[in-house]
């Protein structure tokens, strides 16, 4: 059954008489939803002539934003309509899968004349930023640039939906997918442990199994099922603790290094399908994988490092080998940032690579070398009520610094209550509760007992 729109299951005030400005959009504690968790407010404090609504949700097997266009269209308007006012922006892009006919259709009946779509190829990634960008405005956000540097903002859908429904974050929509019994799309109170998640998406189908976070591709492995769901948490992947993917998750440095080292013959792979080397970015991962011979590595070949955006491509698909591109640029990237090798090139110096356009990597193809096809690639919304016995919200769950707590322990609190602030002068979200219970603090979280 669909949710009913704009109705919070857990009761938080939900008040749209108040117009929506830049001020009440930090009091909600709104942060970047679809994983980034860069503070909402500092956002909208641009002026630009464009937002984009990302929509693209390239990760295998996730359907979050999809089904939120499905099931809360009016909500996520009237977010993205109040994100352009409050940006100064007369234009506004919905950036969506082409597959997605109908939601297509939909959007572009009920979506106001200023807002367009545009269809987007099924591949991955296009849910960077620079890649929905580029395909939706053709220019290219130089390196180590912002969208704003082209003229632009862009948003997930589920962050502009969570603006249009004007209520404190106290929930996130996530899919759960892979070895569980029902893939679902879910609303879940935020701080609830990922076991209860799983346990409603029917459980794992597998005895031993392991979770990857926020997707497959650029996944965090969860250290256990009592991991809390955070305002950035897109997506839970469950897969039996022997598939490839969790292996290489969980590789650990001097394995890759050691491996890497002997093994790259060079072959330039990794760098044709780097979708920012494909953009125009001076980074190229074979290159980076020659400084696994060095030490300390020449600045020639980790420079372009800083710009590696971490999407994995390289490592999971495009390596004949096996080996872990990724990784070598992300090991690399304190000693480029430690001896200043920044871009300082012009933006009108980074020109696209001509095939740009034809390397992009299919979803299908993607999935089937990621070892996916068995898993039924749905996640359709439901309802579910939770009832959990507590929830941990750590004061990080967002860019910048932790907030600062602002209930005690033993406090009783409402779903909706402030419960911590941003650190004066510091970058950071307000966290709200998101049950009703009895409060606990531990040095890095608040815990509700409830
Ligand atoms: S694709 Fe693999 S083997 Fe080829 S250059 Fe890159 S890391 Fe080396
Ligand atoms: S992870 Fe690999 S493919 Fe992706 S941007 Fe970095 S180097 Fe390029």
């Amino acid at each position: 059954m669909a949710p009913e729109i704009g109705v919070s299951q857990n009761g938080a005030a939900k008040s749209r008489s108040q117009q929506m400005t830049i001020e009440r959009v930090g009091e909600l504690g709104i942060v970047g939803a679809g994983g980034g968790g860069f503070p909402t407010a500092v956002k909208l404090g641009t002026r630009v002539p464009l937002v984009i609504a990302n929509a693209a949700e390239c990760e295998p097997l996730l359907h979050k934003d999809k089904e939120l266009l499905h099931h809360l269209s009016e909500p996520f308007l009237r977010g993205m309509i109040q994100a352009m006012e409050m940006v100064g922006a007369p234009q506004g892009v919905i950036g969506i899968k082409e597959k997605y006919h109908d939601i297509i259709d939909a959007m572009r009946q009920d979506a106001p004349k200023s807002i367009r779509v545009a269809p987007l190829p099924d591949s991955y990634p296009a849910g960077d930023e620079f890649i929905l960008v580029h395909i939706v405005t053709g220019r290219v956000i130089p390196p180590g640039g912002l969208p704003k540097d082209v003229d632009a903002m862009v948003a997930n859908v589920e962050t502009l939906m969570n603006i249009g429904l004007d209520q404190p974050v106290t929930e996130k929509y996530l899919t759960v997918a892979g070895a569980v019994r029902n893939p679902v799309t879910l609303r879940v109170p935020i701080g609830i442990s990922i076991g209860e998640v799983i346990e409603a998406a029917g459980g794992a189908t597998v005895d031993d199994f392991s979770v990857l976070l926020g997707g497959v591709m650029m996944a965090k492995p969860a250290a256990g099922l009592d991991v809390p769901v955070t305002k950035t948490t897109g997506g839970i992947v469950v897969l039996p603790s022997s598939h490839s993917l969790i292996q290489r998750h969980n590789a650990k440095w001097p394995v890759i290094a050691r491996v890497g080292r002997s093994a790259c013959d060079q072959c330039r792979f990794c760098t044709e399908f780097c979708p920012r080397y494909l953009l125009g970015h001076p980074i190229q991962p074979h290159r980076a994988m020659q400084s696994l011979g060095f030490s300390p590595s020449p600045a020639e070949i980790i420079a372009g490092t800083l710009y590696c955006c971490e999407c994995n491509l390289c490592s999971l698909y495009a390596c004949p080998e096996d080996l872990d591109p990724k990784n070598v640029c992300v090991e690399s990237k304190p000693a480029a940032r430690a001896n200043g090798l920044f871009f300082t090139g012009t933006p009108e110096s980074v020109t696209p690579h001509p095939m740009a356009d034809y390397r992009r990597v299919p979803m299908k193809r993607l999935i089937s070398r990621l070892g996916l096809t068995e898993y039924i690639n749905v996640g359709p919304l439901i309802e579910h009520k939770f009832a959990p016995k507590h929830v941990v919200l750590p004061l990080k769950q967002h860019a910048g610094a932790p907030a600062v707590a602002v209930v005690k322990t033993g406090q009783q609190v409402n779903p909706g209550d402030l419960l911590a602030v941003p650190e004066e002068g510091k970058l950071g979200a307000r966290i709200h509760a998101s049950i009703r219970g009895v409060v606990r603090l531990t040095p890095n979280s608040v815990v509700i007992d409830a």
